[in-house]
C-alpha cells in the first residue's frame, strides 16, 4: 500500500490528502515506507562487505606474490 508524504513537513499519510493535515501544504510525493529502504541499505552494506573482502583478499594475495 502506498502513502503519501507532505514535501513540506515530511508527514506521512496513509491516502492523498487534498492536503496536508499537519500544515495545509498542497504538495505530497509517494512514500514507499521505512521497509523497503531499509532493504535498499541492507543490500548496499552486503556489497560494500563483499567489496571490502574483494579488496582484502587482492591485498593479502599482492602481499604473499611479492
Ligand atoms: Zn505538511
Amino acid at each position: 500500500m502506498s502513502k503519501w508524504k507532505c514535501d513540506a513537513c515530511g508527514t506521512v499519510h496513509r491516502r492523498n490528502p487534498s492536503k496536508c493535515r499537519s500544515c495545509g501544504h498542497t504538495v505530497l510525493s509517494p512514500y514507499h515506507g521505512d521497509g523497503e529502504a531499509g532493504e535498499r541499505d541492507w543490500v548496499r552494506v552486503g556489497l560494500a562487505v563483499l567489496a571490502a573482502l574483494v579488496l582484502a583478499s587482492v591485498v593479502v594475495v599482492a602481499l604473499v606474490v611479492l
